[in-house]
């Protein structure tokens, strides 16, 4: 028997090589005035933004440009942006770049138009915003799936707090994923996001609250990971790859926006709340292996499926067996990406470890696991990723 569930999804997905030429034409329709978001120029990024914010006026639609967003977005970055979207009365709002630019375009488009701070429409609040700038997310790292999500992440620096905004209106009316867009990502931020749309997928296919929607969706972007990441991560200019890897960080997007994410994601959120250098995807892979190890018995079949995505030659045998060598699969592609990291990589003590432990349940991603992570076995799995031994690949 099939479990009952809802699937929704509003965003109109342009998936392609070569469809951010669309940006004028799509820009246009909804507004004569437009906020760009986007973390500052690099020499990586900055044609990048000329091109798009030249398409944008030659379609006849003014252009103000945001470029403040920092990765991990703050609450200080979002409110800089949503004051220019205010000043200018700008009517739809434009993120282009990773999850932290188009995170802030929706936090911003939110801000923009309702009476508070974004930071007071996080998802446990109320009241809720009733209105939102329409919103166009053009995605250039292949990771976080926020083109395609009704969530942003921001932090509150002050109280080193990582929460989000989670409401059906942040769904952006448009998403671009132009595969063309992720040559430039540095090998690194290749690994670490891509690892990131891993983690969605798996996340979601493990959830207590999954659906056979966002099941068959997760296990379309864990093929791709699989096939891809390694080649995205070695060849940067490996258009097959980086179309591969935007295709499953779609997928990632899509399963988590209906059945969500699990119990490292809530650590990881929490990691990056104290530690803002710590890359989300980087976060993730620090209790990884932890988590893995911690959750399989309780995800016998689900981890053997995967497990058998990974290396067919598991398919002879037991699901026991194959389940154990998933988390095995999984270090491998750690290793392979170079994304095996220790916390000492990231000069963190272990006093700033145990705080992390202590607040790792203020979000509930926990509670979808298979089974449930109390404070001490987080704080374990934790120093797992202190104590890893990093030279070994
Ligand atoms: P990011 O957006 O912070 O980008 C990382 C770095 O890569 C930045 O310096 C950026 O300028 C650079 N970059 C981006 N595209 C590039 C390109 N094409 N070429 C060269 N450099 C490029 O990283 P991210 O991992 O995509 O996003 C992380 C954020 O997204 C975190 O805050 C995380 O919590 C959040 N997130 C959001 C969702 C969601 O559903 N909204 C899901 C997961 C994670």
């Amino acid at each position: 028997m099939l479990n009952n569930f809802v699937y929704e999804q509003t965003t109109k997905i342009i998936f392609g090589r070569g469809k951010i030429n669309e940006i004028g034409q799509i820009a246009k329709q909804y507004g004569k005035t437009a906020l760009l978001v986007t973390t500052p120029a690099s020499p990586a990024t900055k044609s990048l933004y000329e091109k798009v914010k030249n398409q944008i006026s030659e379609a006849g639609v003014k252009v103000i440009h945001f470029d403040g967003v920092v990765p991990n977005p703050t609450t200080e970055s979002v409110n800089e942006g949503t004051k220019l979207a205010k000043d200018h009365k700008v009517e739809v709002v434009i993120g282009l770049g990773g999850g932290s630019s188009m995170d802030s375009a929706k936090a911003i488009a939110v801000a923009a138009i309702n009476e508070k701070e974004a930071w007071d429409y996080l998802y446990f609040k109320e009241p809720q915003p009733t209105k939102i700038l329409p919103t166009i997310c053009i995605s250039t790292t292949s990771g976080t799936g926020s083109q395609v999500t009704q969530v942003a992440v921001i932090t509150e620096t002050e109280t080193k707090t990582k929460s989000a905004l989670f409401n059906n209106l942040l769904f952006p009316r448009i998403a671009i994923v132009d595969p063309e867009l992720m040559v430039t990502v540095p090998k690194h931020i290749t690994a670490s996001t891509g690892f990131d749309a891993f983690t969605h997928c798996f996340e979601s296919y493990l959830n207590v609250g999954g659906s056979p929607y966002t099941d068959a969706i997760a296990l379309e972007g864990i093929k791709y990971v699989v096939k891809y990441l390694r080649r995205a991560v070695n060849n940067p200019e490996d258009m097959e790859a980086r179309e591969g890897m935007a295709w499953a960080d779609t997928c990632g997007g899509l399963a988590i926006a209906n059945a969500g994410v699990t119990l490292p994601h809530g650590i990881g959120m929490t990691i990056s709340g104290h530690c803002p250098k710590v890359m989300h995807g980087e976060s993730l892979a620090l209790t990884y292996p932890a988590f893995t190890r911690f959750t399989y018995p309780h995800a016998v079949e689900k981890f053997a499926v995967v497990g058998r995505i990974f290396n067919p030659e598991l398919l002879n045998i037991s699901d026991e067996k194959a389940a154990e060598a998933c988390c095995e699969e999984i270090d491998r592609l750690l290793k392979d990406i170079g994304m095996w990291l220790s916390f000492k990589e990231f000069d963190v003590d272990v006093e700033v470890l145990r705080t992390i432990a202590d607040r790792s349940h203020d979000l509930p991603d926990y509670k979808a696991n298979p089974v449930i992570a109390d404070t001490d076995e987080i704080f374990h799995q934790l120093m797992e990723g202190y104590e890893r031994n990093v030279s070994v690949c």
